[in-house]
């Protein structure tokens, strides 16, 4: 059946060439479709030459976000980081992580989260990074239980509401560890 299919498949690239549009319509045979797939699958999951380092730069940033816009349901001692290269993804920018349920009963510990920022993120304005910062922040639930918020929640909009906030709350010189002086 393959070796017939090939045949067709062949004899349809021999027509397309000749211009004669008789078998075009014939899909590529299941083999060439799957060594495809393949392909772009092992392009996709080859990231050995990944390498992950501690950003406590961004780790900062992270904890004066969360204090400034009160996310008082991110645990900042339970999430970390990281910068990361080597990503054959080229488009994403940052990703959020997190140590699901049942390797939190396999390792008798509590939620975890990782947020790693990709190379492009460095080449991004600073008000768009902490935008990035903010987004990947949201992802995280009110539970904390190491599950994640989706992008019906963690869309544009409500990204840009809650930046415009960050950004109105800084200019005007809040002071997160004041007010929290204030409220002892
Ligand atoms: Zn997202």
């Amino acid at each position: 059946m393959l070796k017939f299919y090939n045949k067709l498949y062949k004899l349809s690239i021999l027509n397309q060439n000749l211009k004669k549009n008789v078998f075009t319509a014939i899909p590529e045979p299941p083999r060439y479709r799957a060594l495809d797939f393949l392909s772009k699958w092992m392009q996709k999951h080859s990231d050995k030459k990944m390498k992950y380092e501690y950003a406590p730069d961004l780790q900062q940033r992270m904890i004066d976000i969360v204090n400034t816009l009160e996310m008082a349901h991110i645990k900042t001692d339970r999430v970390r980081c990281f910068r990361s290269r080597g990503s054959s993804t080229k488009r994403t920018i940052a990703r959020c992580h997190a140590l699901g349920k049942l390797m939190q009963h396999a390792m008798n510990t509590k939620a975890f989260y990782a947020i790693e920022f990709l190379e492009p993120f460095e080449k991004m304005s600073k008000k768009d990074q902490n935008r990035t910062i903010i987004h990947e922040l949201m992802h995280i639930p009110k539970t904390f239980g190491g599950g994640f918020r989706q992008h019906d929640f963690v869309c544009d909009k409500n990204v840009k509401l809650l930046h415009e906030k960050f950004e109105s709350l800084k200019s005007s010189g809040y002071n997160y560890q004041f007010q929290r002086e204030l409220s002892l």
